[in-house]
């Protein structure tokens, strides 16, 4: 392990967008300082994409399993075992994780592994490490974030990464957010055998993820910039009537807009999430000046 030193590019945070950048900038014959706290491969690889695609594999298989008459296969669905479940799970994770440590060393980048502070705009601290580059390029992810006066107990109010290592199948669960995320855990917990219930304040599933289609093939139009503007809007007016009921003050609830369903219900999984804390209170502006 390096223990400071300069470099071309220096990265905080080891996530896809961290490791992706360090694989094309060693590319393109950079040395590359990759600094991580935790394992590299970051939420895609540990907390997002990879295990609730193994969980979606299961549920699949779970459902098969139940249908397999209708395909002239004969088996019987018995239940889920979820440790099972898990193992396979992380059994994805492992692989995948060993293959992108392999891939980072035999490129020669210098993983770090440990908290980085920004500690100017061309260093980075790892406790008395000094690693300075003629680029950092900050790539510190995001975390699961609640609403207001929801607190994520890790118990019954819960998030996705607490949701991808349940070790027991819900028997109901009631999910905030009907965006992806949201759809594939209620997807995964319906097959297992749950009772689910998603709530989501846009007026279909999957909202954004049609925008986002949208966007990408007509390109951004004034149209969805007003549609954003008025979803914004809309949502903080979710937010002022949950925070009023949370706090037993009926007078501020105002219910749905004439002809629009109420959403508004009680949660148990808290979806979305939050920038991870920058080591320097720096802006938004500035960091761009800092970073790629
Ligand atoms: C449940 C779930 C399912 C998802 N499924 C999909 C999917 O199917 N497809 C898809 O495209 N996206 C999916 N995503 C989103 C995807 O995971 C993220 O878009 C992606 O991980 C963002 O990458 P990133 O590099 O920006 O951040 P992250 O992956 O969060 O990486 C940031 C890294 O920085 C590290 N870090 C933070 N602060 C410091 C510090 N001070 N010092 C050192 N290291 C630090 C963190 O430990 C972390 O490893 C999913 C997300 C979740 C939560």
């Amino acid at each position: 392990m390096a223990e400071g030193g300069h470099y071309d590019i220096v990265i905080l945070g080891g996530g896809s967008g961290g490791y992706a950048c360090a694989l094309r900038a060693a590319e393109l014959g950079k040395r590359v300082a990759l600094i991580e706290k935790d394992k590299v491969g970051g939420t895609c690889l540990h907390r997002g994409c990879i295990p609730t695609k193994a969980l979606l594999h299961a549920a699949e298989v779970a459902d098969s399993t139940r249908e397999s008459a209708k395909f002239g296969v004969r088996a019987a669905f018995e239940g889920i075992d979820m440790p099972q479940v898990l193992s396979y799970q992380q059994g994805v994770v492992e692989r995948l994780w060993k293959g992108l440590q392999s891939t980072l060393a035999s490129r020669k980048i210098d993983t770090i592994i440990g908290d980085g502070r920004l500690t100017s705009p061309n260093s980075v601290a790892v406790g008395d490490d000094v690693y300075t580059g003629d680029y950092v390029v900050l790539a510190t992810g995001s975390v699961p974030r609640s609403l207001p006066g929801l607190t994520l107990d890790g118990q019954r109010v819960i998030s996705s990464d607490e949701g991808l290592a349940l070790d027991r199948v819900p028997a109901s669960a009631i999910i905030l957010g009907g965006g992806v995320i949201g759809v594939e855990f209620a997807s995964v917990w319906r097959s297992f055998g749950a009772d689910v219930t998603i709530v989501e304040m846009a007026p279909q599933l999957l909202e954004w993820s049609h925008r986002m289609v949208a966007m990408y093939q007509f390109g951004v139009t004034r149209e969805v910039e007003d549609a954003a503007a008025a979803a914004a809007r809309d949502f903080a007016q979710f937010l002022r009537e949950y925070i009023a009921r949370r706090r037993g003050d009926p007078g501020e609830r105002q219910g749905p807009p004439p002809g629009r369903p109420d959403r508004l219900r009680e949660p148990v999984r808290a979806e979305g999430s939050r920038p991870a804390g920058h080591p320097l209170p720096v802006r938004q502006r500035q960091l761009a000046g800092v970073g790629a």
